[in-house]
């Protein structure tokens, strides 16, 4: 009798240690041995020609979760991990709102129920919305305790943002609770006075959204949290890093000898500007938060992938429907740049893209993209070691991927709750053949075979990489 439930065969593995013609053996959803020729598996799959991947790891998704702008989201747990799954993705990262004047911990609660019905694991960030005594100094750290290891604030949006002096409450207790804090940085009284002049002067496209939040407000918003993070010796990563003046904010910081850490998304390496100034109404199919910015910026982000400035490379999944009135078209068709909800759909385009813009095209080797998709994630999140890599003892989360298969995306691949993708009609070489999670087939190619209720809420207990450095700008330590 076999030792292993399941045996892929003959695949070009990239394991954490290594890349080369590895068999990868299984039992009981967990992988137990990687080698060559290993004994026959009760069940087994034949990979000759496909790269053997880990499953992607979206470190950064919106699922089940309201819209600032009242308009409703695409995707729920059900439909949106279906995506996850279609798209090689095995683990997501959603957030778990906190309304204003309620409890953190009854939000999670909710959320979690909400979350019965992913088909793959998931963690959740604690979206801090309202940081008040009871949240900061009672429920963050019990829930930090119960395995959500990660807190999200906003610089921006009415509903969400913190002030400068509410910020430092937050980072101060994540740090002393042992979560990571994540950014969206930008600064919102700019954009609301661009936004107004912009508007006196009649200037209400899609594309005018980029004006209203040029580099500058990014730069400064992302110069600010690092300087706040780094005085309170607070480990940060900033979301969605759009061009090169931000990136180049993270770049310094890490020179600095800062824990401080960057992801981009897959949207602002291969769209730009030009995509909101497409005709009519379809500019709002590119409309995100921050804005598509240059070419030359898109450039940098490659240039920060390939220096490491930037490690992550996640979705922002933020799934809206286009031709849809509870969507882009919540005002109209006419309605100003202000009035018309941000966000895009793209978990499952994530990998497919990355790897074809990326590794095929040559801007970066096949470590570097699985470390940008799975790896680095799974450790940043303290979801590592059993998410993220290929090596024995984790997870079977498995990709197998075909190099040179070309795929036209069309909106029907992506799976979600969303009737368009900002991707329609690109063509990628590079595209996922199976997906595994614990050594369970949950896409085949064509069907999403995982059911609602089949992935699992992961905790996460503490973790090193965001233990912070103990250095402060004075001999004074804040915490002691
Ligand atoms: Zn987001």
């Amino acid at each position: 009798m076999s030792d292993f439930d399941l045996v892929i065969r003959g695949g070009t593995a990239v394991t954490a240690a290594d890349i080369g013609p590895f068999d990868i053996g299984v039992s009981d959803g967990v992988i137990v041995a990687i080698g060559e020729r290993l004994p026959r598996g009760r069940e087994e799959v034949e990979a000759r020609g496909l790269l053997v991947l880990p499953g992607g790891v979206d470190s950064h998704v919106h699922l089940d979760q309201p819209f600032s702008s009242g308009a409703d989201i695409a995707d729920g747990f059900d439909s949106g991990t279906a995506s996850a799954a279609a798209g090689g993705t095995t683990t997501v990262v959603c957030h778990a709102p906190q309304v204003r004047g309620g409890s953190l911990a009854v939000a999670v609660a909710a959320y979690a129920e909400k979350a019965k019905q992913a088909r793959i694991d998931h963690a959740f960030h604690l979206l801090v919305n309202d940081p008040t005594p009871q949240v900061l100094e009672h429920e963050l750290p019990a829930l930090v305790e119960a395995g959500h290891r990660s807190v999200k604030i906003f610089m921006t949006y009415d509903s969400n943002r913190l002030g400068d002096a509410q910020i430092l409450q937050t980072l101060a207790a994540a740090r002393s609770a042992g979560a990571l804090v994540c950014v969206h940085a930008e600064h919102h009284e700019l954009i609301g006075w661009l936004t107004q002049a912009l508007l006196a002067a009649g200037l209400t496209a899609p594309r005018h959204l980029a004006w209203a939040k040029p580099m500058v407000v990014e730069r400064e918003a992302t110069h600010r949290i690092l300087a706040l993070a780094e005085a309170l010796d607070t480990p940060i990563q900033i979301f969605h890093v759009s061009g090169a003046q931000s990136g180049e904010e993270v770049a310094r910081a890490q020179a600095r000898g800062q824990k401080a850490w960057a992801e981009t998304c897959t949207q602002y390496l291969v769209l730009d500007e030009a995509d909101m100034d497409r005709p009519g109404f379809e500019g709002a199919k590119f409309m995100i938060s921050p804005a598509l910015r240059s070419v030359a910026d898109r450039e940098a982000l490659w240039q920060f992938l390939r220096n490491g400035v930037i490690d992550i490379v996640s979705s922002d999944h933020s799934p809206l429907r286009y031709d849809d009135p509870r969507g882009k078209k919540q005002h109209g068709e006419t309605a100003p740049f202000n009035k018309i909800p941000n966000g895009v759909p793209g978990l499952a385009a994530r990998l497919p893209i990355l790897y074809s813009e990326g590794v095929a095209k040559g801007r970066i080797d096949l470590r570097r993209f699985v470390d940008l998709v799975a790896t680095n994630p799974a450790r940043r999140f303290g979801l590592a070691p059993c998410k993220g890599a290929i090596a024995v003892g984790a997870d079977a989360d498995i990709v197998l991927f075909d190099p040179e298969r070309r795929v036209e995306l069309t909106n029907a691949l992506q799976h979600h709750g969303s009737d368009y993708t900002p991707y329609e009609g690109m063509t990628v070489q590079g595209y996922p053949t199976a997906t595994y999670q614990r050594g369970r087939l949950v896409f085949d190619g064509e069907h999403v075979l995982a059911q609602p209720g089949d992935g699992r809420l992961l905790a996460r207990g503490p973790y090193a990489e965001i233990a912070p450095t103990g250095h402060f700008p004075t001999p004074f330590d804040p915490f002691r």
